[in-house]
Order: structure tokens, then sequence, then C-alpha cells
């Protein structure tokens, strides 16, 4: 499990998230911020820091923003 920036980050990047990171896994990608889930230890620093509550708790991601689970993991798989 991990943390997971889903879409209202696309149009704000605000990246207030990367100070908050104690293990420093968050990273700026094509279109957003990603959290690397592989390194993240579920802290939930950067979901109370984004300005657009754009951070979830994997398991607490809205339905319609689900595929930005697959998104993160794609990106720091590939
Ligand atoms: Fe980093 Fe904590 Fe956010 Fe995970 S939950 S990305 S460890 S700040």
């Amino acid at each position: 499990m991990a943390y997971v920036i889903t879409s209202p980050c696309i149009d704000e990047q605000a990246a207030d998230c990367l100070d908050s990171c104690p293990v420093d896994c968050i990273e700026k990608g094509e279109d957003q911020y990603l959290i690397d889930p592989s390194i993240c230890i579920d802290c939930g620093a950067c979901e109370a820091v984004c300005p657009v509550d754009a951070i979830f708790y994997e398991e607490d991601v809205p339905e319609e923003e689900e595929s930005f689970i697959a998104k993160a993991k794609a990106y720091f798989d590939a």
C-alpha cells in the first residue's frame, strides 16, 4: 500500500508535497507529481499539505481516480 496522487495535481502541480516527504519518494512526472509506491512509508504527510486534496491513501482513492494507482506503479516500474 502507498499514498497516490490523483488528477487535481495535473492542473496544479504545487509541489508542496515534495518537501513534506521524509523518504523523498515523490517525483515530478510528465504531467503531475507521482509517489513511488515501493518507497512510500504511508506517513500521510504529503496528503496533509496538498492544496488541492489530490493525495489519497491507496485504499481511499475515489473510484473515478483509481487509474492513478496503476499510473504511478507504471511510472516507477519503467
Ligand atoms: Fe512520502 Fe509519507 Fe506521502 Fe508516502 S505518505 S509519499 S512517505 S510523505
